[in-house]
Formats: C-alpha cells, structure tokens, sequence
C-alpha cells in the first residue's frame, strides 16, 4: 500500500457571491522514498490540493466534497478530529511554504522555534536533547554556524529562512514533506541548493515528498 493515497479529492470554497470549485476528483499515490510533483498554472487548484491533503485549509470557506479521501499509512486524514490533526501534522506530516516569513514567528530566535516544534511532539526530550537536536537538524539543513541559531528570521537570508523552515517541518521525523512552492521567492542559485537539500534529505529519511511548483 503506498504511503498517501489520495482518493476523488474535490474542494469547494465557499464564497459569499457563489460557490469556487478548486479541486475536482484528483487522485493520485505517493510512495515512500518518491516525489510527487503538481505543476500548473496560478489558479489551476495546486495549493489548494497540497494544503486539503493535511486539512490546513479553514472551513469555511473550504468544503471537501463527499467522497473524497486522504489515506496517510492507511488513515483517512479527512475523517480525524482536529486533535488528532494536530498529532498528524506535527509527526507524520511536515509543510513548508513558499515565504518562510509567513510560518517563521518574528520575534522569535531561529533555534528557540525549532526547539517548539520539538516540544509540542516530544514533551519527554529533556533540554539539552532539545538543544543537540536543534543543532543537529539545522546541520543537516547545512546551517552549520553556530550563530543561526540565535538569530531571529529577519537577520537570516531568504535561502536560510527557508532551511530553517526545512529543520522546523522535519524536527519530528515526519513521513511525508508537503512542500507549496518552497523555492519561489528565491535566486535561482539558492533555489537550487534548496531543491539539491530536499533531494538529499529525501534519501536520507526515504521521505515521500509532495512539491508544488
Ligand atoms: P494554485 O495554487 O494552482 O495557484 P489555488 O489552489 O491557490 O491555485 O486556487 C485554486 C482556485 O481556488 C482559484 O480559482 C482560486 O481563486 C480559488 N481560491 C483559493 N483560495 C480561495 C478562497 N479562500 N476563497 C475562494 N476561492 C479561493
């Protein structure tokens, strides 16, 4: 069975003048270790499939039409309470957006936010474990200097804002990265190491990657 099997997905928004239908009967399998790419035009429904698949779109407006399903590891996504959303997202799934400064909390140093996404998972991981992992994930993420850690996101460049956001959505292992246009606002140089870490995180961790672009 394949890690997420997405099954006659469709999406209404609810708008005040009249109904939007976003998506309509997408189907499609994501296996671990693999990439699944959704391309087209703005408008054409890509955001809207990535975020419905973790149900991070606010209803209202978005309506999920019957009959659609998001079987993660063979767990409908579309059937959870949003407590058990909360679980999922954090663990099993992690997402990262196009502008990190819109999942990046301002006021708050780079580490001390990874440090939360650990915290709320793993409440039991003392904080000097917390601290080695936060260094160790934004290692992999190849911020190595020491000095990240402490900076707030407004000190950091675009390409590394957008790997802390990588550390922050892979702080619990998840299985599946959903990633909404991650290198957009960036150079094409740092787009491509970007695009070169994803790729190497992916082998590392067999993670399922679902891109957006
Ligand atoms: P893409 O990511 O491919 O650019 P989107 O998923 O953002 O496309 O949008 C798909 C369609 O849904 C578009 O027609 C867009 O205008 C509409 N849409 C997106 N978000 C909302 C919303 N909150 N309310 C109403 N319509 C929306």
């Amino acid at each position: 069975m394949s890690l997420l099997q997405v099954r006659n997905l469709g999406l209404w928004y609810d708008t005040p003048t009249q109904p939007v239908q976003a998506l309509d009967d997408l189907s499609f399998d994501l296996e671990a270790g693999q990439t699944f790419c959704l391309i087209g035009e703005s408008g054409s429904g890509k955001s809207t499939a990535a975020l419905s698949i973790p149900q991070l779109l606010p209803s209202p407006p978005a309506v999920l039409a019957p009959g659609s399903s998001v079987l993660l590891a063979g767990k409908d996504l579309a059937k959870l309470s949003n407590r058990q959303l909360r679980r999922v997202r954090g663990t099993s799934v992690g997402v990262i957006f196009q502008e990190p400064m819109t999942s990046l909390n301002p006021l708050q140093r780079a580490g001390k936010q990874i440090a939360e996404a650990l915290l709320i998972h793993q409440p039991r991981l003392r904080r000097a474990g917390r601290i080695a992992r936060v260094r160790a994930l934004l290692a992999q993420v190849g911020l190595e200097d020491p000095r990240i850690a402490n900076a707030f996101p407004h000190q950091l460049s675009g390409g590394q804002r957008q790997r802390v956001m990588i550390a922050m959505a892979l702080a619990n292992d998840p299985d599946l990265l959903i990633a909404d246009e991650p290198t957009t606002a960036l150079d094409l140089t740092t787009q491509k190491q970007v695009l070169d870490l994803l790729k190497k995180l992916q082998q590392e961790r067999n993670l399922a990657i679902l891109l957006v672009t």
